[in-house]
């Protein structure tokens, strides 16, 4: 046996979108970008989306939109990628880490407003694992306090949260596509808004400073003489090469259609999960799943003998992993680094399961026996 921890999907729907790509011999920023991002807005419900390509990306345009002063604070969540952080030094902004919730290890709601200074600008919650952070508490106290709300939402794809489907609780949700999240583009993100004004700079933003929907100055003398002056662009903002690509975005038109079907094999496996180690003495899941009202890029649990158990199961094939290393842990991010302490601790029972939507019953059940037998 040898079972992946993540692994990506793909049919021959993917292999025909990128052969009609390439038919059209086109394959950069065009309109496959332009209709994965209309279907995407439409599947989250929101008025924009703008595909990237990848969710980092994502998360610097997002804090980038704003404008920020240099030296402003974000608040961001110590149990997260590198990206959620790493987007706040890309604009010169501080992170200033908050712990996570004990049961739904999302951002602890108390520590994030005992971190909360008067030069704080934004707050960026990680659903982790897919688990939503409770937003109905925080959006009301972010608004009191006219914070900008970032959701990094790579661990979920259209999961709806009391109503609104995660992403769009924010000013911007920010998605991953990258080849171990809920459905893939090889690399790839979108960011969704619904306040439009927010984006007006972005799609320049993500394609060298060009956007051409978006001619400013130049606006008089094309609408004069629009045929003549074809060949005009013009550079308002610092743009970044981070547009998405016709072949990547031919993959994710085929992938988004084959996402409810993917959340709906991965929900089956986490509640066979469940029901698997329900009763393990010394084993805990990581967070309170909810297979059947949320999608989960991750499972996991909490293990007594963490180091051992992640041995014992590689010894048999099958692979673990631990997400994440709490950021205010690294080296990178010490200066910065506010004490977490539940989760710079409790990490060290984490154990990350395989999870994908091509996981076999007969592989989960290896998995279960194995988790047993230790
Ligand atoms: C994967 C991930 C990202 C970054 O996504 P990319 O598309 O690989 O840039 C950001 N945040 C979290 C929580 C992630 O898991």
């Amino acid at each position: 046996m040898n079972i992946r921890l993540f692994k990506p999907s793909f049919g021959d729907e993917e292999l025909q979108n990128i052969k009609e790509a390439m038919d059209r011999s086109w394959v950069g920023l065009g309109p496959n970008v332009n209709e994965f991002e209309k279907q995407w807005a439409k599947f989250v419900g929101c008025k924009i989306a703008i595909g990237v390509n990848s969710a980092t990306a994502a998360l610097h345009l997002a804090l980038a939109a704003f404008k920020f002063p240099e030296g402003s604070k974000v608040l961001v969540p110590s149990l997260t990628f590198s990206s959620t952080a790493s987007a706040a030094l890309y604009n010169r902004l501080i992170p200033v880490f908050v712990d996570s919730d004990p049961v739904t290890l999302g951002m602890d709601l108390n520590d994030m407003k005992r971190k909360y200074t008067d030069d704080v600008v934004a707050v960026m919650p990680v659903h982790f694992a897919g688990h939503p952070v409770p937003m109905e508490e925080l959006m009301p106290w972010a608004e009191e306090k006219g914070l900008a709300v970032i959701e990094d939402c790579a661990h979920t794809a259209g999961a709806i949260y009391k109503g609104k489907v995660l992403g769009t609780w924010g000013d911007i949700g920010c998605y991953s596509f990258e080849e171990k999240k809920l459905m893939t583009t090889g690399d790839g993100g979108m960011m969704v808004t619904n306040q439009p004004e927010l984006f007006k700079d972005v799609k320049a933003m993500r394609w060298v400073g060009i956007d051409k929907d978006n001619w400013k100055t130049a606006q008089a003398y094309t609408d004069a003489n629009k045929d003549a002056l074809h060949w005009f662009y013009e550079l308002n903002v610092l743009g970044y090469k981070y547009n998405m690509n016709d072949l990547a975005a031919a993959i994710g038109l085929a992938q988004l259609k084959k996402l409810p079907k993917f959340n709906a094999r991965r929900a089956e496996i986490i509640r066979m999960y469940l029901d698997g180690i329900k009763d393990i003495d010394g084993i805990e899941p990581l967070v309170p799943f909810e297979p059947e009202n949320y999608c989960y890029q991750m499972f996991g649990i909490r293990a007594e003998k963490r180091d051992d158990l992640m041995i014992y199961l590689k010894s048999k094939g099958i692979a673990t992993g631990c997400h994440y290393t709490p950021l205010s842990l690294q080296p990178l991010f010490k200066p910065y680094a506010k004490d977490c302490e539940f989760i710079e601790k409790e990490v060290d029972t984490f154990i990350t399961l395989p999870l994908h939507a091509e996981l076999t019953d007969e592989e989960l059940s290896y998995i279960l026996k194995y988790l047993n037998k230790f």
